[in-house]
């Protein structure tokens, strides 16, 4: 097989993904369906924890140069605001880089490590044994078959890969819809003018700016009916007495609240990941950060498995971990969404106005932001183990990880560093230092700490061989 992987995806999910992979020395080809990347952003946004991850890599910096930073962010667009600067980490704001930006980057990233991309290539059926995936799709030159050992969709929202393998993805329909639009031409007075009013209005690269509007009138209209340039200049007059003046649309677009999680992450030899795996409502912007997270917790994982050292069951944490994070975040954009949609219910006005003032007052006790915070930005993703050390499956804090994983490789800090290097040198980074207060610490490809020895625990090689065997492998013998 001349591929080991088949992503089938062009989006940040499966460019991440293909990266990571590439990384590890896995050979993989991206089939794209589109024929070039068109010039579209749906997301704006990348929160904290996809920032660690990028630095983990060391390329965060290519993003950061691009983009813009503010050290807030919202709630179903309450008043009081996340703060995130007060959160644990040394990237505590919100990125705005638009989706366009962050896909150009990652797809620099893959090619630099050799990842092959095919646009004008979509997959249409797939067919698993016990040694692999036919994939079969229609590309430029008419049908196309590909044979690799693992697939994995990045397809989106409609994948046709979790199709094909028949994941069922649960969850409700949509109730209500909203509006989107990029013009070239807008009124900024007006905008500047306009004081607190509901809708939200960013500007874009190319002199554009967006405007997201949501209306009682429209919000029922089905996400699937196309947007006209007279409804959405009529909504905003409607709305707010103004028009802002739009004019030469480049983009208009409709979105709902649709809100599912496939059943399984994965199936025999087919994974999935993004969208494919989870949608929702793109309340406070955490689509496409979830996606780069599953591709980074899939990434290592299934190198592993095909470079030969993956202990057993590695490869059926990703679902493990995963899936309940897509839960996670699919029930709070719910949350959000049903006080956005009473929000605009006029017989509810008046209590949701009650009810958002009680959660603006409740966002002003610390602890209540920073747990919302936590959850926006996916610092608080964590891994648990049953029986393990509280630390174990939480991020690592500090520089010292990041620097060390940059290869993708696990890291390890602590006083068994000779056993470390002699066993695992091809799987695991080496430092000397005491990780903090800590005497032990194996850091996870993925930034997240695997096992830790507390300085109240004797030195034992045979409960660190077991502890890093169970996570990196086997030690290599001779
Ligand atoms: C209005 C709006 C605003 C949003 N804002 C934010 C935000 O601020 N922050 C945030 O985190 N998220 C946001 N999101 C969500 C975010 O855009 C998505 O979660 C993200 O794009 C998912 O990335 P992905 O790579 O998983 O899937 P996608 O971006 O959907 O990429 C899937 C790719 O697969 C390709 N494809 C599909 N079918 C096939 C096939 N059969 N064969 C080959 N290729 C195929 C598609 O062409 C596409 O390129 C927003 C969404 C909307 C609608």
């Amino acid at each position: 097989m001349d591929t080991e992987v088949v992503i089938s995806g062009a989006g940040p999910t499966g460019l991440l993904l293909g990266a990571e992979l590439a990384l590890a020395g896995v050979r993989v080809r991206i089939l794209e369906r589109q024929k070039a990347r068109h010039g579209q952003s749906r997301a704006l946004t990348l929160h904290p924890r996809s920032i660690e991850i990028l630095e983990l890599r060391g390329i965060a910096e290519r993003f950061l140069a691009q983009g813009r930073t503010v050290p807030s962010w919202h709630f179903a667009g309450l008043s009081r605001k996340l703060d995130f600067s007060a959160l644990d980490t040394r990237h505590g704001y919100t990125l705005f880089l638009e989706q366009t930006r962050t896909e150009r980057l990652l797809e620099e990233r893959a090619r630099e490590l050799g990842v092959e991309i095919s646009y004008g290539h979509e997959v249409v059926s797939l067919a698993q044994d016990d040694d692999g995936v036919a994939v079969a799709g229609v590309g430029p030159d008419g049908d196309f078959r590909l044979r690799a050992a693992y697939l994995v969709g990045c397809d989106g929202g409609r994948s046709k890969v979790r199709e094909s393998a028949g994941i069922g993805f649960p969850g409700s329909d949509d109730t209500m819809s909203s509006m989107l639009g990029d013009f070239a031409v807008v009124d900024q007075e007006a905008i500047a003018a306009a004081g607190r009013i509901p809708l939200l209005i960013a500007p874009l690269s190319g002199g554009l700016t967006r405007i997201v509007v949501t209306s009682p009138e429209r919000m029922r209209v089905p996400a699937t009916e196309p947007v006209t340039f007279e409804e959405f200049r009529a909504t905003l007059v409607q709305l707010t007495g103004t028009s802002f003046g739009i004019a030469e649309p480049r983009w208009l677009s409709r979105f709902g609240n649709a809100t599912r999680v496939a059943e399984n992450y994965r199936s025999g030899r087919v994974f999935l990941a993004g969208d494919a795996a989870h949608i929702h409502f793109p309340a406070a912007g955490q689509g496409l950060n979830t996606g780069l997270q599953d591709a980074m917790n899939l990434g290592w994982k299934l190198a592993a498995e095909l470079n030969g050292w993956a202990p057993p069951g590695l490869l059926g944490t990703y679902h493990a971990e995963r899936f309940p994070v897509g839960h996670l975040v699919a029930g709070n954009t719910q949350a959000q969404t049903l006080l956005l949609e009473l929000t605009l219910v006029p017989d509810y006005r008046r209590p949701v106005a009650a009810l958002r003032g009680l959660l603006d007052s409740l966002l002003e006790i610390p602890e209540v932001n920073a747990r919302l915070a936590g959850l926006v930005s996916a610092l608080s993703t964590s891994y648990p183990a049953p029986d393990g050390d509280p630390l174990v499956g939480t991020r690592m804090l500090g520089p010292q990880g990041p620097n060390l994983v940059h290869s993708g490789t696990f890291g390890y800090f602590g006083d068994g560093a000779e056993q470390v290097a002699e066993g695992w040198k091809d799987r695991i980074t080496v430092a000397g230092a005491k990780p903090g207060d800590l005497s032990e610490l194996l850091l996870r490809p993925d930034g997240h700490i695997a096992w830790v020895r507390r300085e109240t625990d004797p030195p034992d090689a045979a409960r660190r061989e077991a502890a890093i065997t169970a996570w990196a492998g086997a030690a290599a013998r001779g």
